[in-house]
């Protein structure tokens, strides 16, 4: 068996990865596309899209983007092809960078409000328990430091979050579908579970045009985030993908990114984008079945070459790693399977052991700046690590990680990496300066 490297997303290939992620950045260009007759989508102007369906005496806006200001600005892009009034706005789901604008296209018009009944109920997506001021937005990283946010451009670092242009929605619906008519236009709404339990993709038939939501994004998809959100419902996401696949689209707009604009593409990226979930899916759970451990799941299972190579599947958003990591505990727990990791030593035990072991901690951060020197940026933190453990203010130690997280930041091709990596490191840095000002930093 072959030891996979131990960095994800390219960074084997020195700066590769980080190229492939300026390049992704074309993705977000702001414009306005017209899909077919009377289907327009303002990409780019917000974090995500905004559809505009013109309808009889009036249009119907899905999706809202993510604050008044960008929704402004997409009033504008549209400019003659919105007539009000707006008849309706339908929310493909709660994330607030699809519903953060919706005041600004309801204006006085008094729309109904379309979502999935789950909507209101949806836990925070922004996610829970990002340590050292780890970031997977980059929301406070320098300009220098930021190149986009893997399904948007950037998200909440000019205008900060808010709820203020959210409505509540006023008609939901429980359950698989519901078909509606506005403006007289025939459009079904399809729960289509997968980024978020709310998902609903938006079916026009008679234009064979899906608006799919975040189920399918021009990115390997984001099952089990960093930012500290559970594993998303992978088996219903595959399934949901079934669902559209046998619409057969001729057009799919995403929540993010371009759009799709004729059948056999649409067809070859919902297949991809199925296959690939599936397999990770398939092959974590018989790796569980099998008794095998995260550890050796994520060293064993990687997707076949035509699916690697997908433009739908590149990791800019989520990784095949961290999925199998996520579909794991979600099906198996938390426990590896092996007994000693039932009470395993404290860490700061750990750690003391091992630096004794090492020679000390001295010798420790010899070999922790050696690897560093080394290009073995992994070991380098995980070395630092150890030290910080039994002395949280050890100089020497956070600059090295610092040192260590910057250099994996910089070789990554997946977005919230990156931007995970840095905040910390720019934390770490003000936390050593902050030190050699002769202010103590708390242990
Ligand atoms: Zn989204």
């Amino acid at each position: 068996m072959t030891i996979k490297p131990t960095l994800q997303a390219g960074s084997q290939d020195g700066f590769i990865g980080r190229e492939k992620l300026i390049a992704h950045s074309e993705e977000f260009r702001p414009r306005v596309v017209q899909v077919t007759n009377g289907v327009y989508v303002a990409i780019g102007y917000s974090a995500s899209n905004v559809t505009l369906i013109a309808g009889r005496g009036g249009s119907i806006i899905v999706d809202t983007a993510a604050n008044p200001v960008d929704a402004k600005a997409i009033v504008e892009a549209f400019g003659s092809h919105l007539v009000r009034p707006v008849k309706a706005i339908i929310y493909t789901h709660n994330h607030p960078d699809h519903t953060g604008g919706a005041t600004v296209f309801a204006g006085d018009d008094s729309p109904g409000i379309y979502s999935h009944a789950l909507l209101q109920s949806a836990t925070p997506s922004m996610g829970r328990g990002q340590r050292d001021g780890g970031d997977a937005f980059g929301m406070h990283l320098p300009a220098e430091d930021f190149i986009n946010a893997g399904t948007q451009l950037e998200y909440g670092r000019t205008t900060p979050h808010t709820r203020q242009g959210f409505l509540p929605p006023t008609n939901t619906f429980d359950g698989d579908e519901k078909p509606i008519t506005i403006a007289g236009i025939a459009l079904h709404l399809i729960s289509t579970p997968g980024e978020a339990d709310d998902n609903i993709s938006v079916w026009l038939p008679e234009q064979k045009l899906l608006i799919a939501g975040d189920v399918l994004l021009k990115t390997f998809p984001n099952i089990a985030p960093l930012r500290g959100l559970p594993t998303r419902p992978v088996d219903q996401w595959i399934t949901s993908l079934d669902k559209l696949l046998l619409l057969e689209p001729d057009f799919i707009v995403p929540g993010h990114m371009g759009v799709i604009e004729n059948a056999a593409e649409a067809r070859n990226a919902l297949t991809a984008y199925r296959d690939a979930i599936k397999f990770v899916y398939e092959k974590t759970m018989e790796g569980i079945a099998r008794g095998m451990t995260p550890e050796e799941l994520v060293q064993q299972i990687n997707l076949p070459e035509e699916l690697a190579q997908h433009p739908y599947l590149q990791e800019f958003y989520g990784t095949v790693a961290w999925s199998i990591r996520g579909i794991y505990c979600q099906n198996a727990g938390w426990f590896d399977g092996n007994p000693t990791n039932i009470w395993p030593l404290p860490a700061k035990e750990r750690a003391e052991k091992l630096v004794a072991l090492s020679g000390g901690s001295a010798k420790m951060l010899e070999n922790a700046e050696a690897a560093l020197a080394g290009g073995e940026f992994q070991w380098a933190a995980e070395q630092a690590d150890y030290l910080l453990d039994l002395e949280p203010g050890n100089r020497a130690a956070i600059t090295v990680k610092m040192k260590a997280l910057r250099e994996l930041g910089e070789r990554q091709m997946n977005a919230t990496a990156r931007n995970y990596y840095l905040s910390v490191a720019n934390t770490l840095k003000a936390r050593s300066l902050q030190d050699s000002d002769g202010l103590r930093h708390p242990a």
